[in-house]
């Protein structure tokens, strides 16, 4: 049998999941594995968790792939995304808060990879430029910009993994009068330091997750106002004194935002929430996934496989309500597909499995239908392979829960505590309110005197 080879786009959580998956089968004993290159366009791994302070192109004038900002926690409980192989307590050895800085989180996904094991297959700084696959050939043939040496490389392979992330790419919106704007306007893919909004009035457009976190950030680091103005549905929170939502912009007069409702006020910043394009440009149109941010692209089988070519594999595509332990699900499925040890359907079948998966995200209404949908896609891949099984439904409650207690407190949902569910572990409670500590070091949190849970 030859060896098959696979290439993985990108070493962000989805991308090191597959590399993880193929390392579990080593470590097996599993004989055969395929040989794996890993092309990184970061100098790093970890993907969006890896902070950077760059804005615009990196410094090889590659588009800068990070969207996270500093003092960013996570913005659900860790209970959720908590790997069902590597647990917070095997990690950091004693309880920990529920809701965790940016740079305690990365520590948590890093630590399971075995580096000197994992970073041979790596290749840093090597962005995808473009993919082809022949039908003679069978092959796929990767080249990327090797920015350590300067050259362009290609190389065939048996599969592709498309692991590249889809929250870095800014949607970014025009309004009448924004060339005339005198302050900052910037996506949320620019934002950085909420120091920077200090006493000011900040206007965030969009209404969705990255409002409701900048909008929050902001106001915790001191913004005199932020108004968030929504399309269809404000978020509805009961907001604090200093954060309102206004309905849609419609215009701007030098410095004033006018909304639908007929409101105006004057601003010193703006900054577009309004979410990410799906971008491919390495792929030709016949290889590349189209669609919007939803729980189901379209054209994906199990979520994952190209439906006209599944020797080409998409990972964490999904909008996400679980993110590690989905990644871990899907690349644990993936690694099975190429091992032969799951036989992919025929294209028929997987059409009619894609079609059923796509009418039940059509009947779907509310976030919990959401979340439960979403925790019976990942349940029907970890029942197909030797990823340890894991209380996926659990899960799904304690993300209902997460709503709820946003629902009653959104400035204070981070002081909550839930229950691991793979240890059974009760986590500990912050020492004061999240609003309170401004420091989100890996030190400043861990050096804090954490209160030992009640139950
Ligand atoms: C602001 C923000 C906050 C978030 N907060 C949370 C949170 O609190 N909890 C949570 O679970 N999730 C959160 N997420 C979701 C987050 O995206 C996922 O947790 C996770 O990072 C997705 O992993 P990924 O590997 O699919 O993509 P990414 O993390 O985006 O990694 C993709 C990798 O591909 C590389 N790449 C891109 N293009 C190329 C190319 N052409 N060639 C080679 N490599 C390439 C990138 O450099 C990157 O390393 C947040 C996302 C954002 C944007």
């Amino acid at each position: 049998m030859t060896q098959k080879k696979i290439a993985i786009l990108g070493a962000g959580p989805s991308g090191l999941a597959q590399l993880r998956a193929f390392e579990a089968a080593h470590r097996a004993g599993v004989k055969n594995l395929p040989e794996i290159v890993c092309y990184e366009k970061q100098n790093d791994i970890g993907g969006m968790w890896n902070y950077t302070w760059r804005t615009g192109l990196d410094r090889n004038g590659e588009p800068v792939h990070g969207s996270m900002y500093r003092y960013l926690w996570s913005n659900g409980p860790k209970e959720c995304l908590e790997f069902a192989d590597y647990s917070f307590d095997e990690h950091f050895d004693r309880p920990i808060p529920s809701y965790p800085p940016r740079e305690v989180l990365k520590d948590y996904i890093m630590g399971r990879i075995d580096k000197r094991a994992i970073f041979n297959y790596i290749r840093f700084e090597c962005p995808a430029r473009w993919v082809t696959y022949d039908d003679q050939t069978e092959k796929f043939t990767v080249t990327v910009m090797n920015h350590k040496t300067g050259d362009q490389e290609s190389e065939e392979f048996d599969y592709v993994v498309v692991a590249t992330g889809h929250f870095s790419t800014p949607n970014m919106p025009y309004y009448e009068g924004l060339e005339q704007f005198p302050g900052r306007v910037m996506h949320a893919h620019d934002f950085r330091d909420a120091l920077e909004f200090e006493g000011q009035d900040v206007l965030l457009v969009g209404g969705s997750f990255s409002a409701e976190d900048i909008g929050t950030q902001c106001y915790k680091y001191g913004a005199n106002s932020v108004t968030i103005s929504y399309r269809t549905n404000p978020l509805g929170f009961e907001w604090p004194e200093g954060i309102e939502e206004r309905p849609l912009l419609t215009h701007l007069e030098g410095n004033v935002a006018y909304f639908n409702d007929g409101s105006h006020k004057a601003y010193d910043a703006i900054i577009m929430c309004t979410g990410y394009l799906f971008h491919f440009p390495f792929l030709p149109d016949e290889l590349r996934l189209q669609t919007h941010n939803c729980l189901y692209p379209d054209n994906l089988y199990k979520g994952v496989f190209f439906q006209d070519n599944p020797k080409l594999i998409y990972l964490g595509m999904q909008d996400q309500y679980f993110t590690f332990n989905m990644f871990d699900a899907q690349a644990w499925y993936v690694r099975d597909v190429i091992l032969g040890k799951i036989q992919l359907p025929d294209a028929q079948d997987r059409g009619k499995d894609i079609q059923s998966w796509l009418q039940r995200q059509e009947q779907l209404h509310t976030p919990n239908e959401c979340i439960d949908y979403q925790a019976s896609y990942v349940r029907d891949l970890i029942n197909a392979t030797d990823y340890p099984d894991f209380p996926i439904e659990k899960q799904a409650e304690l993300l209902k829960q997460w709503l709820l207690d946003k629902k009653e407190n959104i400035m204070e949902f981070r002081n909550k505590s839930y229950r691991s569910t793979i240890t059974g572990t009760m986590a500990a409670e912050l020492p004061k309110p999240w609003l309170a500590i401004k420091d989100d070091s890996l030190e400043g949190f861990m050096s804090l005197k954490f209160i030992e849970a009640k139950a």
